[in-house]
């Protein structure tokens, strides 16, 4: 059976970056650019003072205690009309435009107001002081951002700075998830006998959309090879499809005998890993060059998470443009006795506190709640063997 190492290669070489496309700066919050951003403006546009006080000539005041004459008031935004000389002095605001002849600014606390004229008490006057230089920070025509970058808040704000409401980046890829099973009701629904709710739907949803793609509820499909053809035919309109069941040796596992009558190649079924053995993954070619990478993961909710934190989000990673590095890998220790059985390797849910780990009473695949205590999943290769309490073993941390 393919390892866990051999399988992510084998998704990886399908995960091209999709094609750049042109998008909102607004909404590219997390994509990476694909083109350089270059300024258009100088920043600051002027010189300008970074501090509230008086704009003066340095010169005006070799001592303590000179008085100088006021000639106006300019705060940001307005622009100065008066020439600053030697013995005048113009009030002036954290941000406003340095009047010409001023070489230097007095903050207001070093000063005092002496009835029309202000004491300079700070002397001697370094010229520059409190003067931040047309273009320090930004010159006009000069790039600020690569083609590569992932954009955060901060090239938010850069980003507008330099004027630019649109930029092309690499998109989001647009992520299907389509349910299977005959026991599913929807999650507002209370089940019957033997029905349980549609968990899976909206787990996969959100860690889709939390590791960057653009999630698509494509709801439930029966265990019937009708209604799953016409449902994963939706997802196949799309860059990612993730199907949930119906990929393990059941009588009603229809799932990827209805993928490959839709033209799905399969690359892989079924990963020597622990939960997740049935993982499934395939290729869809579409005519026009485009493609769908569709994973079956099996129906239990933890199994399902693992595929999808070892292998759909490193090809999120990838469409996206970005380094497909998975989930954060941490060195830990652990604080209690754990017996790893069997000869594949386990992802177990597991708590972090620090350096320390300690692996959850997890029952089984199906224990969301046991899940939902965890934030990360500790690794424990394979073979018969005992982790001593102290031992350090690899956690996968989960995000926030
Ligand atoms: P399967 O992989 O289809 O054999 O399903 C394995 C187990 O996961 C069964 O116990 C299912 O009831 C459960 N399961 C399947 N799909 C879901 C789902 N969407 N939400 C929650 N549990 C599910
Ligand atoms: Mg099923």
């Amino acid at each position: 059976m393919l390892s866990v190492e051999r399988a992510l290669q084998l998704v990886l070489a399908q995960a091209r970056p999709l094609l750049p496309r042109e998008v909102l700066a607004a909404e590219s919050l997390g994509c990476v650019l694909a083109q350089a951003i270059v300024s258009d403006i100088d920043s600051p546009p002027h010189d300008k003072s970074i501090v509230d006080g008086y704009a003066l000539f340095a010169a005006s005041a070799e001592q303590p205690g000179v008085e100088l004459a006021i000639l106006e008031e300019v705060t940001a935004g307005a622009v100065p009309t008066r020439t600053v000389e030697l013995g005048s002095a113009t009030r002036i605001m954290t941000g406003a435009p340095i009047p010409a002849g001023a070489d230097a600014v007095v903050m207001v606390e070093q000063t005092e107001l002496a009835s029309d004229r202000v004491r300079i008490l700070q002397a001697p006057i370094r010229p520059g002081q409190n003067i931040i230089r047309r273009a320090a920070s930004l010159v006009k025509g000069q790039t600020v951002l690569a083609a590569g970058k992932r954009l955060r808040g901060i090239e938010m704000g850069l980003l507008a700075e330099v004027g630019r409401t649109s930029i092309a980046v690499v998109p989001r890829p647009r992520l299907a998830v389509l349910a299977t099973g005959n026991e599913l009701v929807e999650p507002g629904q209370r089940p019957g006998p033997s029905q349980i709710r549609n968990s899976n739907g909206p787990l996969l949803q959100a860690l889709a959309a939390e590791a960057g793609a653009v999630p698509v509820d494509l709801g439930i499909a029966r265990d019937d090879p009708a209604d799953l053809r016409v449902k994963i035919e939706r997802g196949l309109a799309e860059d990612v499809l993730v199907l949930s069941g119906g990929v393990s040796a059941g009588v009603l596992d229809l799932v990827p005998q209805a993928l490959a009558e839709l033209g799905v190649e399969q690359v892989f079924h079924k990963v020597n890993l622990k939960p997740g053995k049935p993982l499934w993954f395939g290729v869809k070619r579409h005519d026009d060059g485009r493609q769908t990478l569709v994973f079956g993961l099996p129906g239990n909710p933890v199994s399902g998470l693992v595929c999808f934190e070892l292998f759909v989000r490193s090809a999120i990673q990838a469409l996206s443009g970005r380094e497909p590095i998975g989930l954060p890998r941490v060195a830990a220790v652990l604080t209690c006795e754990h017996h790893q059985r069997g000869e594949r390797p386990t992802y177990w849910p597991a708590l972090l506190a620090g350096e320390s780990v300690t692996p959850l009473a997890w029952q089984g695949s199906g224990d969301l709640r046991t899940l939902s205590e965890a934030n990360c999943l500790a690794h424990f290769p394979a073979g018969d063997r005992v982790f001593h309490k102290g031992e350090f073993i690899f956690a996968f941390v989960f995000n926030g």
